[in-house]
């Protein structure tokens, strides 16, 4: 990867960002033989893929599962040489509702039988419902007007949903959207769970989206999968405006100008907002820009000398509906240590505060969780998305009622010579990073097909 330097570049294809689906894009294009510059605003390549370290132990502190499924992102892993292993999730898992702590084996926690049938109840409308949602389209989905005109809380309203339901609904929508059910339209919320393969599929480690992570980290896959790219990728720039006349497109950082056939923006939604077009985006695609507002979460890693929790029979997974982590789970490298537990936590009341009260909310808790040798940490770290200061958010937009049916079929429509693609253009594995490698090959396939037809027809007119 190079720095920024003073410069003009001359391609067929500009790639703007550096996360999987603009690295996926980048490498299907040079391997059909284009030329292409890849331009990332952070520092780093990865984008939402992050590593932190903790008691030496390199961790994700964004996105970390893969399962058997994410066959696109695999094989990038693969290409580059990643290993995963298995989450752990030998043992009990712990839950804590309203100030009471239990444990259970298995899937299903200990509640008493009626908040048993009424979730097992809203769960089945729910995976009954996604799957009549189109993932690729879902504002074309039957009813779609209707089911983008609430929100996940009014329907659980409306399902008569009890509390011990709504607890656990919050507490997946905190982590899959990054807001609160109110905030989410439930057609995208039915959305999520087609792309991810229903209720079960999208909650469970065994066999599921949280089964296996890499030892590697997964930016440090993105970071080899990059350097593949060589000085095609360049990093501290900003892609401040992209200008497009009949023959091709502008686009511009700070400091340096590309001109090409084609631009790539992979941004979240969101971001595509941070740059000027020229021609300006038609209104619907700045409505889209304006209303896919990522959500936020936030991460914290606790290290101790030993993973002790697995002593007492627990798996070091919990969900918790007080305070300010959520959810845990256990990534230790190895059962004799260092033990890590990944906490989940609520942006809300985590990110204002300054890093060591953020460190004690979260030790607190995991004592409530798994006992007084949670008391003594010897490592913390913790990565607040919200508070980026480029390109902040969480994993996911938190689409509010109306926008999707409203905007969302603008989401990949080309703008003259700009094509769009990111995790949330995926239909299947939207939101995930499988999806953003899939929207990468679709976006390349796009491009490609454009550059094929250009450069016959230049051939025909050169031979005339
Ligand atoms: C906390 C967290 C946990 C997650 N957990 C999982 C998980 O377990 N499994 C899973 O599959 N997924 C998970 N995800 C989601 C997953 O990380 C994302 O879906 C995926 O990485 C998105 O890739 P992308 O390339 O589409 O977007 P990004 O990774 O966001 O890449 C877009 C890039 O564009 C850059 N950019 C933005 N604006 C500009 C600009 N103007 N100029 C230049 N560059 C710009 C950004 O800096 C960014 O690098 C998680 C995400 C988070 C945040």
């Amino acid at each position: 990867m190079t720095a920024l330097n003073e410069a003009t570049h001359n391609v067929d294809v500009v790639v703007v960002g550096a996360g999987f689906a603009g690295l996926s894009a980048a490498h299907d294009l040079v391997d059909k033989g284009y030329s292409v510059v890849v331009l990332e605003g952070r520092d780093r390549v990865g984008g939402r893929v992050f590593t932190g370290e903790v008691a030496g132990v390199k961790v994700d502190l964004g996105g970390t599962w893969v399962s058997h499924r994410h066959t696109a992102i695999r094989e990038v892993a693969e290409q580059v040489g990643g290993t995963t292993v298995p989450q752990f999730t030998e043992g009990r898992s712990t839950l804590w509702l309203a100030g009471k702590r239990s444990t259970y084996k298995g899937t299903i926690p200990k509640l008493s039988p009626a908040a048993l049938v009424n979730m097992g109840r809203i769960q089945l409308a729910l995976d009954k419902m996604a799957k009549t949602i189109d993932v690729d389209a879902p504002w074309n989905s039957p009813r779609a007007q209707e089911l983008d005109a609430i929100s996940l809380e009014e329907w659980l309203d409306r399902k008569r949903a009890r509390w011990t339901t709504r607890a656990m609904m919050t507490i997946i929508t905190k982590v899959e959207w990054g807001c609160q059910p109110s905030d989410v339209s439930l057609l995208h919320v039915l959305r999520t769970i087609r792309a991810f393969g229903g209720f079960d599929f999208m909650l469970d480690a065994e066999g599921g989206m949280q089964e296996s992570r890499y030892v590697e980290t997964t930016q440090a896959i993105a970071v080899r999968y990059a350097a593949l790219l060589g000085d095609r990728v360049h990093t501290n720039a900003p892609v401040r405006r992209i200008t497009e006349d009949g023959d091709g497109v502008t686009v511009e950082t700070d400091s340096l100008q590309v001109n090409a056939r084609y631009a790539i923006v992979t941004t979240a939604t969101e971001h595509r907002g941070g740059i000027e077009f020229e021609p300006a985006l038609s209104e619907p695609a700045q409505g889209l820009t304006n209303s896919w507002r990522l959500g936020a979460l936030s991460k914290a890693f606790v290290a101790y000398d030993k993973p002790f929790w697995r002593a007492d029979g627990l798996s070091g997974e919990a969900v918790t509906d007080t305070g300010t982590v959520f959810i845990t789970f256990d990534v230790s490298p190895s059962p004799d240590g260092p033990g890590i537990l990944m906490a989940f936590c609520d942006p809300r009341v985590f990110d204002t505060h300054a890093s060591e009260v953020r460190k004690a909310q979260v030790v607190k808790q995991l004592i409530d969780l798994f006992g007084p040798q949670a008391a003594r940490p010897i490592d913390y770290i913790d990565h607040c998305w919200g508070t980026d200061s480029f390109a902040p958010g969480g994993p996911n937009p938190a689409v509010a009622p109306y926008a999707s049916v409203r905007y969302g079929s603008v989401m990949t429509e080309p703008h003259g010579r700009v094509h769009w693609a990111g995790t949330e253009t995926a239909g299947e594995w939207t939101g995930s990073m499988n999806g953003a490698v899939l929207s990468g090959r679709r976006v390349s396939s796009e491009v490609a097909r454009l550059l094929l037809v250009t450069d016959t027809h230049d051939r025909k007119k050169a031979l005339a």
